[in-house]
């Protein structure tokens, strides 16, 4: 039996890990200061906002892109889909700051995007452990570039992208396809994100442990040190 771990789980894995899959957005990687965007473009309309409300706006439209609907809406299958639905999505605060879903798209290019603090070194001991490591994205953009621009190509051995491979999570799918090119079992293989269908329930139906991260502070690591832990502990076995 495979005990599937989730958020703030502290049980042990039963099956050990020898492969480690990570999701992107929110979970490697995190956005500009969106916030931030809308209120310096709120302030320069002459629009009367305060900190406290740009960022409550920003949380509700980030929110609003992971409902099961939005996630199934094919915006990461290509460039043109991803465009037209975050777009749309980020209109509706255009109402309240006229043209702000242009500059919000603008923010969603990943080279905007930044690693948590704790990204490099987790992948690094992960990689020292010899573990076999892949990302497992729903994206339009070959993130292979992203990585590399970061100098972090040689701790991915596969990179598994929604628009490459024609179907997203929540799809099983795309977590079978991570299994056969990482080329371990997928009870011996842990999914690690921030979602708990899309990175959760799907990894989990395709027989992955998964573990879901707590919601980041806004500062400091990610908390991705837990992985390393949940590794060691069901190799101790
Ligand atoms: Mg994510």
């Amino acid at each position: 039996m495979v005990c599937h771990l989730r958020s703030g789980s502290r049980a042990a894995a039963i099956a050990p890990i020898e492969a480690v899959l990570f999701d992107w957005g929110d979970t490697l990687f995190h956005p500009p200061d969106a916030g931030r965007v809308i209120l310096d473009a709120a302030r320069k309309r002459g629009i009367a906002m305060d900190e406290a409300e740009a960022r409550a706006l920003w949380t509700e439209l980030w929110e609003a892109g992971k409902t099961p609907e939005e996630v199934a809406s094919g915006r990461d299958l290509s460039l043109e889909q991803h465009r037209a639905s975050w777009t749309r999505l980020f209109g509706r605060a255009d109402s309240r700051v006229p043209g702000i879903s242009a500059r919000l798209y603008e923010l969603m290019d990943p080279y905007r995007w930044t690693v948590y603090q704790d990204t490099r070194p987790t992948l690094e001991t992960l990689r020292a452990r010899g573990l076999r490591l892949g990302l497992v994205s729903n994206h339009a953009y070959d993130l292979r570039r992203v990585f590399a621009a970061r100098g972090l190509s040689p701790f991915i051995d596969t990179y598994v992208l929604s628009f490459e491979k024609g179907v997203a999570k929540p799809s099983p799918r795309l977590f079978e396809i991570a299994a056969a090119d990482i080329g371990v079992a997928p009870e011996r293989t842990l999914m690690v994100g921030d979602h708990p269908e899309a990175d959760g329930a799907a990894a989990r139906a395709a027989g992955m442990q998964t573990y879901i991260l707590p919601a980041w502070s806004g500062a400091g690591p990610r908390g991705l040190g837990h992985v390393v832990e949940l590794v060691d502990r069901s190799r101790d076995k």
